[in-house]
């Protein structure tokens, strides 16, 4: 499907702007429900144990669809399929962002704030956030400015202590009528078209994970496939970002015997990195299959057998160890899931600008259905010899 400008229609300089628009066609493979369902997942700020909000936007859209839909203590959410099978498939998509957490105010009225998840330390200065308190307070983060750095300072990489919050309060009091300690920010870019099939937002990672599970849950649901004694749980966790920790938790509760996980890999196809050392990962060039101690051999198979038979391009990524991802989680839960790993190629991770194709997210749904419906009641996922 073929979409002209939408976001720059409206923009107030259109009228000056016209050369843009007649150069850019933005193009998309997603039905329009599926991509305002995939707009809203970003757009909703979901730091790492702040997952309220993203969660019931997941609710929201999966109830339409699956059998049962269903929120644990930790915040993992489920949307499931024949919810009463004895094999059980796991789907995971962590749902949390990197974010910070407002930790002390000062008399004047600044906020000084940790990280929640990995940062890279030179990102914050300078861009506008959203303080997530009593209601949604915009600020900006400040840092004394390069003239007046020490010599010495200039050549050394900021440390992200050395930052702060501004909202323009002039007072400690003035804050504490909007906002508490342990409220948590998130930067202010949203989803945005680039050319083609192209898209940048903060935090695709993962919240397009959550996507993609949701996604193959409703493919399976309205195109079926689905063998009616396998049960299929799509589900978005919590705090990946800082431990695995949602993937744990869920894992144990549904006690799946094979499960894939969904996250964004790194595209090794910009300037400064080299294929020698990292593999090659190209954006736009289908999804990524994680093979090596964290992927289990059967899965593996099972997913190029679904990839063949959807004609879906794949990148295969070789994971010499366990990954930083759910699947690492799930793989060793209980005595062991039959774990899969897929990935969507994304430049620029852990900034607010993370880069992916919409056509890779597609093909990554598709793909994830595509290995529910090879799955049996009986498929034996036990290592062996072919
Ligand atoms: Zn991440």
């Amino acid at each position: 499907m073929t979409v002209a400008g939408d976001e720059r229609k409206n923009h107030p300089s259109n009228t000056t702007a016209k050369w843009v628009l007649s150069q850019v066609t933005l193009v998309h493979p997603m039905r329009d429900q599926s991509l305002d369902f995939l707009k809203s997942l970003v757009n909703t700020p979901s730091p790492s144990g702040y997952e309220e909000r993203v969660a019931q936007v997941y609710r929201e859209y999966t109830s339409s669809y699956a059998h049962q839909v269903n929120t644990d203590f930790h915040g993992n959410t489920w949307a499931v399929l024949n919810p009463d099978a004895e094999m059980k498939i796991m789907l995971a998509g962590h749902m949390d962002e990197i974010g910070f957490i407002i930790h002390y105010i000062s008399d004047d009225g600044f906020l000084h704030f940790s990280p929640v998840g990995g940062h890279d330390p030179t990102i914050p200065l300078g861009q506008r956030v959203w303080v997530h308190g009593k209601e949604r307070v915009a600020g900006v983060i400040g840092r004394k400015p390069i003239h007046l750095l020490e010599p010495g300072e200039r050549d050394k990489k900021p440390e992200l202590h050395e930052y702060w919050i501004d909202i323009g309060a002039t007072k400690r009091e003035e804050v504490e009528e909007l906002i508490e300690l342990g409220d948590p920010v998130t930067f202010q870019v949203e989803f945005q078209h680039l050319l083609g099939d192209r898209a940048v937002a903060r935090g695709f990672d993962n919240r397009v994970g959550s996507f993609i599970v949701a996604e193959a849950l409703r493919l399976l649901a309205e195109e079926g496939g689905l063998d009616g004694g396998v049960g299929v749980y799509a589900v978005a966790t919590v705090q990946e970002e800082i431990g695995l920790r949602g993937a744990r938790t869920s894992a144990f509760s549904i006690d799946p015997q094979s499960g894939i996980a969904v996250d964004v890999n790194f595209a090794i196809d910009h300037p400064g990195l080299s294929k020698a050392r990292y593999g090659q990962l190209d954006i736009g060039k289908g999804p990524s299959v994680g093979r090596g101690a964290n992927i289990n051999p059967i899965v593996y198979r099972m997913i190029k057998e679904a990839a063949a038979q959807n004609e879906i391009p794949i990148q295969i990524s070789p994971e010499p160890g366990g990954t930083g991802t759910d699947a690492n989680a799930m793989q060793v839960s209980r005595s062991g899931m039959a774990t899969g790993l897929l990935g969507v190629p994304l430049r620029y991770m852990h900034t607010p600008c993370e880069l992916l194709s919409l056509t890779d997210v597609e093909q990554c749904a598709k793909l994830m259905a595509g290995y529910c419906r090879l799955v049996k009641p009986d498929t034996d996922f036990t290592p062996r010899v072919f």
